[in-house]
């Protein structure tokens, strides 16, 4: 067995290296994301933008994607969970950082010393930072009609007549709206008048409501702080005129061989037999790297922005397109082919696969291998 000191001086012989890995390649534009923030700001008619990073900052990168966002100007932020909280506030020292999770658990103390803002969701939670931590700072989120996380109604307004929230100082009232595809929807209308009645019961704290598609979605939603995601990292979270977000991301996946197969020959874990003459690379892209049931029927790729179908399914670590168009000088090993990019963005193979595009963004960022462009100091 290798003990841990000679396992360190193999180490340090022959360190990792971060090879172009022969491996499906995300990259992060992150200039692109500073601005798309800006252009939030410029959208807003009224009122603050912050960035709403939970999840690994929809799986592109906590730590370098809050980076730009501060450079772009960016100082107030919405993580998943405490520890995101903490990765945020050693980027920056003085961001204003929000726990979506709530207490999750923890103390309030804990989130008082680490200097982050639990967004709490209910009675308790509310009632428990009262009595553990007076003078805390919190977020407290209203269920107005999503019916997912958050108080309700008609608990917010017993909690608001009672004496609970003067031992808190609570920063911000925020609900989210259900209808993110459909700004216009008639219950999105109807959540933002409770909300409004039930933030005038506390009015010292910053209300917050509007999510990316609100933002270009008119002033009547623009106010107080809006909590962006989507917008930032290139997905067009409705399909509403005026609405803007540039691409964000790239992602390819390296030829691993390009064989010619002869008519008659099988295909696939479906065995489908081709009838003629076939050249077929196999490119190191897999369900592994996030893609979704369906991809490879419904979605193609493109090299040299020509594009080529997918043939066969997905394995683990591979799939297949068809290049018999191509001439041999266009398709040789290691080339790299495009899965998003200049051809099809994320809202393009969204479309095709009538899946949310943020559900395609967070599986390819969380599965392949990052590299980021732009962003000065960490390229
Ligand atoms: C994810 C999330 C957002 C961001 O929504 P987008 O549509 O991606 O802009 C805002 N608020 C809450 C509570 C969220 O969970």
């Amino acid at each position: 067995m290798l003990r841990l000191k000679e396992a360190q001086a193999v180490e340090r012989l022959h360190p990792p290296v971060e090879e172009p890995a022969a491996r499906a390649r995300l990259t992060v534009d992150l200039d692109a994301i500073g601005r798309n923030f800006a252009a939030v700001r410029g959208a807003l008619s009224q009122g603050a933008a912050s960035a709403v990073v939970k999840r690994d900052a929809y799986g592109l990168g906590l730590v370098p994607v809050v980076r730009s966002l501060a450079a772009a100007g960016c100082r107030i932020f919405w993580v998943e969970t405490f520890e995101e909280g903490l990765s945020v506030r050693q980027v920056v020292a003085g961001a204003r950082v929000f726990v979506l999770q709530g207490l999750a658990g923890r103390r309030p103390q804990d989130f008082v010393e680490a200097r982050l803002v639990p967004a709490l969701g209910t009675a308790e939670e509310i009632a428990l930072s009262a009595r553990a931590a007076p003078g805390m700072s919190v977020a407290i989120n209203l269920d107005t009609g999503l019916g997912r996380m958050g108080v309700l109604p008609d608990t917010f307004r017993e909690i608001a007549a009672g004496s609970a929230l003067e031992s808190l100082d609570v920063a911000v009232l925020m609900s989210h709206l259900a209808g993110f595809s459909e700004p216009d929807r008639d219950g999105n209308r109807s959540q933002l008048a409770l909300f409004q009645e039930l933030s005038a019961l506390v009015p010292d704290a910053l209300p917050s409501i509007a999510t990316s598609s609100f933002v270009y979605a008119g002033p009547r939603w623009h106010i107080g702080l809006a909590r962006v995601g989507s917008a930032l990292y290139g997905v067009h979270s409705a399909r509403i005129a005026g609405y803007h977000s540039e691409p964000v991301i790239a992602l390819d996946a390296p030829v691993l061989s390009v064989q010619g197969l002869q008519a008659g020959s099988s295909l696939g874990y479906r065995g489908d037999r081709i009838d003629e003459p076939r050249r077929i690379a196999t490119i190191a892209l897999g369900y592994a790297d996030g893609l979704p049931e369906a991809f490879t029927d419904r979605c193609s790729a493109f090299v040299n922005n020509r594009r080529v179908a997918f043939v066969g399914d997905a394995a683990m670590t591979t799939t297949c397109v068809d290049v018999t168009g191509l001439a041999d000088t266009e398709i040789r090993p290691r080339q790299r082919v495009e899965i998003v990019g200049p051809n099809q963005d994320i809202n393009d193979l969204s479309g095709a696969l009538g899946i949310n595009p943020n559900r395609l963004l967070v599986a390819f960022g969380l599965s392949t291998h990052r590299t980021y462009q732009g962003g000065a100091g960490h390229g």
